[in-house]
């Protein structure tokens, strides 16, 4: 199984470690290559229990997990690659290692010893799911202005509420809810706060279908108590630990955006060099060739952006937001495109549902909106290009 391309991980942006990281991978996703096929008949949340805890088995889930002593963070590099091969394999297996390493991410950041101990291992075992419950129907985009609000006592607090388009909300075993706690103005006075789904008043208020399905929800709080020792980190610094963690995470999206392509354009090219048009080879015709090397330049462009913005963050390079946005946004706007010239190449046949084209192109949409729009990521990279000039 070839997924990656040994050209870019020969770069000095990798080290030895993620060249045998990314051939564990391809063995991997080669002895899983049925994983798909095998479940296709459980519902999108049985298989998001089934694939969290089979990563959890196999080990993965402690890349997103276990933070370094240096950065405090995953390696970036080591998330990115095995969100390339997973997203090459299964949108829902990509999903469920993305979730579950963003779930944990406040606790395992900014978490005290005693939140780590009772909710780390059984996320890393994925034997509990988690959630980074952020959005709401006013606001997603601008976080700072979130309205879920405590009420009461600093000891005895509760939100009424909803949180939307949740990842796993469905599913979960306990949520990280972003909420607002008071302590400064707008984006100053919100903080995360940790809350099991058996918390009195927490209800799934909806499910919610997707163009490409997985378990999504709405979440609904009615008066859902929580104490101080819920609060992850500082309070207050919500709104920072939810940015730092975007950031993060961001570059892994373009790193899935690149696996998904990369199992497109194989197929692309597969079925130009079989498919007889007007008595010769769809690979021949021009038009043909104008797509598949569009592809080409795609997959390398969107590698190398992925790779200098991950190699950025676990090197500890100070200003790294523009990178990471310039990786998210090339790599999942080109993915649009890229999957549709797909779906194009193989006419009728890239259509019909499940056909590898029709799959990707459901598969790739959603990248240009979560984590941070498209539009979003264009407003910080000229941000810094005021900032700090081109
Ligand atoms: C598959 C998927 C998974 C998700 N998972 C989670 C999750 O686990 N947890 C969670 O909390 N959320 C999650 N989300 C929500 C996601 O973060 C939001 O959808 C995203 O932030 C955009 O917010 P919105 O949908 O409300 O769109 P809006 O913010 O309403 O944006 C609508 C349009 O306005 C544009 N826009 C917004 N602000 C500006 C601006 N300042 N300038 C110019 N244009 C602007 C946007 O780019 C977009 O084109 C998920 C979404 C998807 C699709």
């Amino acid at each position: 199984m070839k997924i990656f391309d040994t050209s870019l991980l020969d770069l000095p942006f990798y080290t030895d470690q993620h060249r045998q990281l990314a051939r564990d991978l391809e063995a991997w996703v080669d002895r899983h290559q049925d994983l798909p096929r095998a479940h296709a008949h459980l519902s999108v949340t049985e298989r998001g229990r089934l694939y969290t805890a089979l990563l959890g088995e196999h080990g993965w889930l402690a890349y997103a997990l276990d933070t370094s002593a240096a950065t405090e963070r995953p390696d970036l590099r080591s998330l990115c690659l095995i969100r390339e091969a997973f997203a090459y394999l299964d949108d829902l297996l990509d999903f469920a290692f993305a979730i579950q390493g963003l779930a944990a991410s406040p606790i395992a950041w900014y978490g005290n010893e005693r939140q780590k101990a009772d909710v780390l291992p059984a996320m890393r075992s994925g034997s509990q799911i988690g959630t980074l419950a952020l959005s709401e129907p006013a606001c997603a985009s601008n976080l700072a202005a979130i309205g879920l609000t405590a009420q009461g006592s600093p000891d005895n607090r509760t939100i009424t509420g909803l949180k939307t388009w949740v990842s796993n909300g469905n599913i979960a075993d306990h949520h990280a809810v972003l909420v607002r706690t008071g302590e400064g103005p707008g984006a100053l006075g919100l903080s995360f706060v940790h809350m099991p789904s058996h918390t009195h008043g927490l209800h799934i208020d909806e499910d919610i279908e997707l163009i490409a399905p997985r378990a999504f929800a709405r979440l609904r709080f009615e008066a859902s108590p929580f104490g101080d020792q819920a609060i992850i980190g500082q309070p207050g610094m919500g709104f920072r630990y939810a940015m730092e963690i975007l950031n993060f995470y961001r570059v892994t999206v373009g790193a899935a955006a690149l696996g998904f392509c990369r199992r497109a354009t194989q197929a692309s090219v597969a079925w130009a060099r079989t498919r007889e048009i007007a008595g010769s080879r769809l690979i021949q015709s021009q038009m043909a060739m104008d797509k598949l090397a569009n592809m080409s330049v795609y997959l390398d462009t969107s590698a190398l952006l992925v790779a200098r913005s991950a190699w950025e963050f676990d090197t500890g390079v100070k200003e790294v937001a523009a990178h990471a946005s310039m990786a998210k946004l090339f790599a999942t706007e080109g993915a649009s495109r890229l999957a549709d010239d797909a779906v194009q190449l193989f006419g009728a046949a890239g259509l019909v549902t499940d056909s590898v084209p029709e799959r990707i192109f459901r598969q790739v949409r959603s990248l240009r909106i979560y984590e941070g729009t498209s539009e979003i990521q264009k407003i910080i990279i000229a941000g810094a290009l005021a900032r700090f000039g081109a």
